[in-house]
């Protein structure tokens, strides 16, 4: 018997595509939406041109009873449902508290989690008696954050990770594998993105920030990972997945509170092989930044733009292309804006003065060095770490930012090496360290899996287990058992 996949919310981005793949795989692909016959009968005929089998169901999910109805039809009709979809977003823009009427509110509680909740009930007694099913749920960064004008949708998307959790924790030992997709960045989709947009702004976005730019999350690569989540063995079941951004920190996360001056300390938490790391002949000691900022949190602020001198030695040397004078003049006007970046307007201290006289005694050039600081204290201690964030160093600008952003930060994890298929990187290789910065052998791991363009690895919450993660500096957790963790390069 053909097995049956049904998605709940088919348009042409996730829901369209995951139909696809499931159908490419040999399952019969039923593809539920609420409008745009058109739209839907094309992806019906696509698959079908693809050798594949699917039908079409125009259903309004939220009307009572639809849900129940479109169950029992697909059933009776093609077959026992195998996988279901749920992919219907509650996403109605931001509308502050006065534009949201409880009306609105209500709606977008009906998509979010009174339709799982009815999917769940209609069908997970039938799977129960069956032996399994699996239940995917597409979610979004709503799910664990709320914002300004997001009442109705994080509202409801709360609950309906919280649902996810609920069934799984019922249902997990009866054979239903409920797996939550958290999709924490843009989707390539035209008919959710894209009418949000408008189609001139979308295309260009597209142009500029899509397919091999990696800016945006492809659906058709994303449908892999959602068929690759369906057919995991029960023992290794994930139930709730990140898609999104995230970077992975050897060093300790360490910041101003915690920078005390006292230089033997911090030559420890802050330097690779506690400042002691040296060139192949060991003559030379070679200072360098490990932990969360890098270089920028320990280094010594002067800030000067690549000489021109050097970038042509990168391309004439190196066949380095587009990185000339003025092709990043315009990147280095905005990095010297966000890093504050301007020469130094305390008076020369007394060795600086002595070195300017000698300097046009012997007719050499000499200059005040800009640097990124606001607020400078002139304490001297730039080496171990800014006890008073006058340093716009990355720890305090760029990575709070794209943590602000819904990336994620994960530290106290070394990347050993980096997983190739062909050209592309597919994932990376690594251990995790205790908390205490002891490697632990028994956490060595490999990572696996398949997203946005095949940029993008998964790190086995094995490997995660003793490294911790963090949304913000100031919400550090570490992730739940159970938590996979699937991000892009
Ligand atoms: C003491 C000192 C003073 C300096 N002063 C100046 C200055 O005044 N002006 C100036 O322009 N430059 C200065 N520099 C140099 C400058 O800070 C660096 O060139 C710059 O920060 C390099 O940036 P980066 O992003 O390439 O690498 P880094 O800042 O070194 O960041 C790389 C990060 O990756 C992490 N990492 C490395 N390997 C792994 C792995 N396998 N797995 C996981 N994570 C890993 C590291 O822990 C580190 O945090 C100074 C450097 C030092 C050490």
């Amino acid at each position: 018997m053909t097995k049956v996949c049904l998605v709940l919310g088919a348009g042409a981005g996730i829901g369209g595509n995951v139909g696809k793949k499931f159908a490419r795989e040999g399952y019969h692909a039923a593809l539920c939406r609420r409008s745009d016959e058109e739209g839907l009968n094309k992806i019906v005929a696509e698959i079908e041109a693809e050798g594949g089998s699917a039908s079409g169901h125009l259903v309004n999910a939220v009307k009572e009873g639809a849900i129940e109805d479109l169950i029992e039809t697909v059933e009776a009709d093609i077959g026992p449902i195998d996988v279901v979809l749920y992919n219907l977003g509650s996403q109605i823009g931001g509308r502050s508290l006065e534009d949201t009427t409880l009306k609105v509110f209500e709606l977008g509680w009906q998509m979010a989690t009174m339709g799982l909740f009815r999917v769940a009930k209609t069908l997970f007694p039938r799977m129960v008696e069956r032996g399994g099913g699996t239940l995917l749920v597409t979610s979004a960064t709503a799910s664990v954050r709320g914002n300004a004008g997001q009442h109705s949708h994080a509202g409801s998307m709360g609950g309906r990770r919280m649902l996810c959790q609920t069934l799984n924790a019922e249902f997990a030992s009866k054979g239903i594998h409920v797996a939550h997709i958290l999709i924490d960045g843009a989707v390539d989709a035209p008919d959710t993105l894209g009418k949000m947009m408008g189609a001139d702004a979308f295309r260009k976005l597209r142009e500029t920030r899509g397919l091999d730019h990696d800016g945006l999350m492809l659906p058709e690569k994303m449908a892999e990972t959602y068929f690759h989540v369906s057919q995991q063995h029960r023992s290794a079941w994930t139930h709730e997945l990140d898609l999104r951004v995230v970077m992975l920190e050897e060093g300790m996360l360490k910041s101003s509170d915690r920078f005390n001056m006292a230089e033997g300390e911090a030559i420890i938490d802050l330097y690779r092989d506690a400042g002691l790391q040296s060139t192949k002949g060991e003559g030379i000691y070679v200072f360098q930044g490990q932990n969360v900022g890098g270089g920028t949190t320990i280094n010594w602020c002067a800030s000067f733009r690549t000489p021109t001198k050097t970038l042509r030695h990168w391309e004439e040397n190196f066949g380095l292309k587009g990185c000339g004078e003025d092709d990043l003049a315009p990147f280095f006007e905005v990095a010297e804006k966000q890093l504050n970046i301007m020469k130094w307007p305390s008076p020369p201290n007394k060795n600086n003065e002595i070195l300017k006289r000698g300097a046009e005694k012997l007719g050499f050039s000499w200059g005040v060095i800009p640097r990124n600081v606001d607020g400078c204290w002139d304490l001297g201690y730039c080496g171990q770490g800014c006890p008073v964030d006058a340093k716009k160093s990355m720890l305090v600008t760029t990575i709070p930012s794209a943590l602000q952003r819904g990336g994620k930060l994960v530290y106290r994890v070394a990347v050993n090496a980096l997983v190739r298929e062909g050209d592309r990187v597919t994932g990376v290789e690594g251990f995790a360290y205790s908390q205490d910065g002891r490697q632990k052998g028994n956490r060595q791991c490999k990572t696996c899996g398949a997203c946005r363009g095949g940029h993008s690895y998964t790190w086995h919450i094995a490997a995660l287990k003793c490294a911790r993660s963090i949304q913000t500096y100031w919400e550090a957790h570490v992730l739940a058992p159970g938590h996979q963790l699937l991000c892009s390069v």
